[in-house]
């Protein structure tokens, strides 16, 4: 796991759950709109049915008040009664059919005439309401004699003298066409919603299932509420378990009350292509908001990702300059580099003094046995003909007994800054151990080589050193070429050439 996958991890997560939270909120709060907007509209669709309702309610109740004026003159004259129903029937189009009733209920006069109800006692419920009250009545719904589930309106006719002389009434019949019956139908075309209209006693009018109508609408809030005549809107667990928003309102002068509803599911059938198009807005911006994060997560992560690898191969050569290219451009980076480059300096340096350290002799400063290795390993590989002097101090031993070692130690040092001052710089000085040395004289020609072993010979002879005086030196000079393979095989021979100066009585030199 690296830091961009981490990085990019963090960011997707966070913008889907952003994005999920958004659109769950979205549908949260766009549902409890939708519920909301129609839980209102519901209520005033029955309320504006309710008030239409009362309004021809009252119209009827106004028009039946008007004839009861113009009858209660001329009582006693069946034609002008019977003309008065005609009218009242064809005229408004209110009624199923009208009557005019005496103070007995006897009926006086009736249309359509095809009832042939005249000279009749009318004994429907409606109708010994009107005669029992002496006052405008709008009935109960009741089931006539005829089968028809009716309601019965009236208006009492008085005389001048305000005696009761009977009532003029008109019967809706609520299955068969009329006003009322239109005016409460309307609204069926809209599938989903639909209204019904019950009672006081929460009987059903009106329903689009006609099998519905005379059914008592059973206990649950809405009905509760109906029953109380309250009017607004509520949600409610309908009888067959569906979920309904349901609206009501109540028709004050029949005592009705009129309840449209509509399904919830009905209702939220919109929410689905919303919810869709709400996805369809923030896809695009969250994707390109997406594709940003991952190009800063590659910004980030890409530097540190470089340093991550530059650290597993610190001892690289050049990588330094790797890791100063590495862009950093933010704080972290920056530090980390800078740390890094810092170590690294640091490392090398350490490494190189401690590589001169374990090639170089303490005493002297000379190459030690491990530098002379290093030393021939290099002519080696350049194949640079080479002229190899041994030398070694004669005698002394005497000079450790005579004068003690620290005298000793300090003429071995002398004598190395003797021969580093009579050599080239190109040469190659090493104390091969104890009081013996090396010198390596690359590209130096027999006479050269010769003349150097000598110059280094007599310089030694003729130097005075403090406390002991003049010491001598024994020399064995050899030659390599690269042909002669093996370095060691020249050292051989210059020990060689030494140790036969050693026995030709010291203080010469002789050529292997
Ligand atoms: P020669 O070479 O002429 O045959 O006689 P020598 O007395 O020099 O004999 P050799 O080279 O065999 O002896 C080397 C002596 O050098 C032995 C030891 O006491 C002394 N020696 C070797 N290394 C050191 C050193 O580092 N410091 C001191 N003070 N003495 C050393
Ligand atoms: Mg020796
Ligand atoms: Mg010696």
């Amino acid at each position: 796991m690296d830091l961009r996958r981490l990085i990019l991890i963090l960011a997707v997560m966070s913008a889907l759950i952003t994005l999920a939270n958004g659109f769950f909120a979205t549908y949260r709060v766009q549902r409890q709109l939708l519920i909301d907007s129609t839980l209102a509209a519901n209520h005033l669709y029955a309320a504006k049915l309710a008030s239409s309702t009362a309004i021809f309610f009252d119209s009827t109740q106004r028009q039946l008040a008007y004839s009861a004026s113009l009858l209660a003159n001329s009582f006693d004259n069946a034609d002008i009664l019977q003309a008065e129903t005609r009218r009242l029937l064809s005229q408004t189009n209110t009624f199923n059919s009208v009557a005019i009733v005496d103070t007995h209920g006897v009926v006086l006069a009736t249309s359509p005439e095809t009832i042939h109800l005249t000279g009749h006692k009318l004994t429907s419920p409606g109708a010994m309401d009107a005669l029992r009250a002496k006052l405008p009545r709008i009935s109960d719904p009741y089931v006539s004699a005829a089968g028809n589930r009716v309601i019965f309106i009236s208006s009492p006719i008085n005389d001048g003298d305000g005696n009761y002389l009977g009532y003029v009434g008109g019967a809706i019949y609520l299955k068969q066409k009329s006003i009322l019956n239109q005016l409460l139908e309307q609204n069926y075309r809209d599938k989903g919603l639909f209204t019904y209209v019950v009672d006081r006693e929460g009987q059903i009018l009106y329903h689009q299932d006609p099998a519905q109508i005379g059914q008592i609408l059973n206990s649950g809030p809405v009905s509760e509420a109906i029953r109380r005549q309250n009017e607004g809107s509520m949600q409610e667990l309908s009888r067959a378990g569906v979920n309904s928003l349901v609206g009501y309102a109540t028709v004050p002068n029949a005592k009705w009350s009129i309840i449209t509803v509509r399904t919830t599911d009905n209702t939220l059938v919109s929410l689905k292509s919303q919810m869709l198009d709400v996805l369809n807005r923030t896809t695009p911006l969250t994707l390109l908001t997406l594709m940003a994060v991952w190009l800063f997560a590659r910004l980030i992560s890409q530097p540190l990702r470089q340093l991550a690898r530059s650290a597993n191969v610190m001892d690289r050569v050049g990588i330094s300059d790797d890791i100063e290219r590495i862009p950093s451009w933010y704080f972290e980076v920056a530090q980390l580099k800078r740390a890094m480059l810092l170590g690294i300096s640091l490392l090398q340096n350490k490494i190189g003094k401690l590589k001169t350290e374990v090639q170089t002799d303490p005493l002297t400063g000379l190459f030690n046995r491990r530098g002379l290795s290093f030393a021939l390993e290099y002519f080696r590989a350049s194949k640079q003909p080479l002229a190899v002097i041994a030398l070694d101090i004669d005698h002394f031993k005497r000079v450790n007994d005579t004068h003690g070692h620290d005298v000793g130690d300090a003429v071995i040092k002398l004598l190395a800054q003797l021969l580093r001052a009579s050599s080239r710089s190109s040469d190659t000085l090493c104390r091969n151990g104890g009081e013996e040395f090396l010198i390596l004289l690359p590209e130096a020609d027999r006479s050269t080589a010769v003349d150097i072993a000598e110059r280094l010979r007599t310089s030694v002879e003729t130097a005075n050193f403090p406390e002991i005086g003049h010491i001598t030196v024994s020399l064995g000079v050899a030659f390599w070429t690269p042909e002669m393979g093996d370095i060691a095989l020249a050292l051989k021979q210059a020990d060689d050439a030494l140790y036969q100066a050693k026995k030709q009585g010291r203080n010469q030199l002789v050529v292997a």
